[in-house]
């Protein structure tokens, strides 16, 4: 299925829900500005991500640059916006993934890899021929299209995938994508069809399947309560879900109100409690363990109060 993802693929891109149609290969630009040269912005092992995937060696998370959406919150901006980074090659990816396995990782999390995925997929063929056996983590936005996941499957052991939105008009105020719920839903419902609920090995740690992430934004308790049911409704009530409490007012955040706060806690409470009541079981703890140390207020800002300065610019 993987020569469906081959090089020419850019030439006539229609790798994400955008289809843009445009020629990569001649220098045309889409909507996520990529070029058809691979690009990546870092590689480290990443101890930020879930328990479940850093373990004690880390993940080793390989950051790429540009993005398919435009969230006005982003907190990679210089990466995913202005699609800062350095060009190498698929053989660099491969010498990256087994540079980081050497290192200890339990996995290779490649971060927002759709718009490079032609070779995205040739990296893993060559790291796996040169001894790469962690599990391979495909870490998106959840903006993808079924028939270029269906061409993933056999590459990818485990999906971490957001759902930020259900509702068209939300996501295309904050993402710059109304079809973004309809695509990131069958995306999800195809990702964990390939891999199935998380399965993890004796220490803990992830060795294949699905988790899906979403962000708790500040004023949006009713979208986050709409998101969860669907979750509830079409995926396994087991399903591995973490709700990230850790939103700044990044980015253009400020500019979109209530987003130019920071969440409370007992927001973050509210998010948790409705996934309680939404059926969902399997709830991922790394997030709720760590963000009481650095929630720096417990109120909501009073409607004439300056927007919060902290977090990036
Ligand atoms: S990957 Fe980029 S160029 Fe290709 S369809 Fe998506 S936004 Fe357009």
């Amino acid at each position: 299925m993987a020569e469906a993802l081959s090089p020419e693929t850019y030439a006539d891109c229609q790798l994400c829900p955008h289809r843009c149609r445009v020629d990569r290969t001649r220098g045309e630009k889409g909507f996520c500005g990529a070029g058809a040269v691979l690009r990546l912005h870092d590689a480290m092992p990443h101890f930020g991500e879930e328990q479940v995937l850093v373990g004690e060696g880390g993940s080793g998370a390989i950051f790429f640059s540009h993005c398919t959406l435009r969230c006005v919150y982003c907190q990679t901006a210089e990466m995913s916006w202005k699609g800062e980074g350095t060009d190498t090659t698929v053989e660099r990816l491969a010498d990256l993934m087994l540079e980081l396995q050497r290192d200890g990782c339990h996995n290779i999390n490649l971060i927002t890899p759709t718009q490079f995925l032609p070779h995205v997929v040739q990296g893993i063929r060559t790291a796996r021929a040169r001894a790469l056996t962690v599990p391979i983590v495909y870490n998106t936005s959840g903006y993808e299209r079924v028939s270029v996941l269906r061409a993933l499957e056999g590459w990818i052991d485990i999906y971490l995938a957001d759902l930020k939105y259900v509702s068209p008009s939300v996501a295309q105020r904050l993402s710059g994508a109304r079809d973004y719920p309809e695509a990131a839903c069958a995306a999800l419902t195809e990702m964990h069809r390939q891999v199935g609920n998380l399965v993890v090995d004796e220490r803990g740690v992830a060795r294949r399947g699905l988790i899906v992430r979403h962000l708790v934004l500040p004023g949006f308790a009713e979208e986050t309560r709409k998101v969860l049911q669907w979750i509830a409704r079409n995926l396994p009530r087991h399903t591995h879900v973490n709700l990230m409490g850790h939103f700044r007012p990044c980015h253009l955040a400020r500019r979109h109100s209530p987003l130019n706060r920071p969440l409370t806690e007992d927001e973050y409470r509210a998010a948790r409690q409705a996934a309680r009541e939404a059926g969902l079981t399997r709830l991922d703890t790394t997030h709720e363990r760590l963000y009481p140390l650095v929630w720096v207020r417990r109120e909501a800002p009073k409607e004439d109060e300056p927007p919060w300065q902290a977090g990036n610019p």
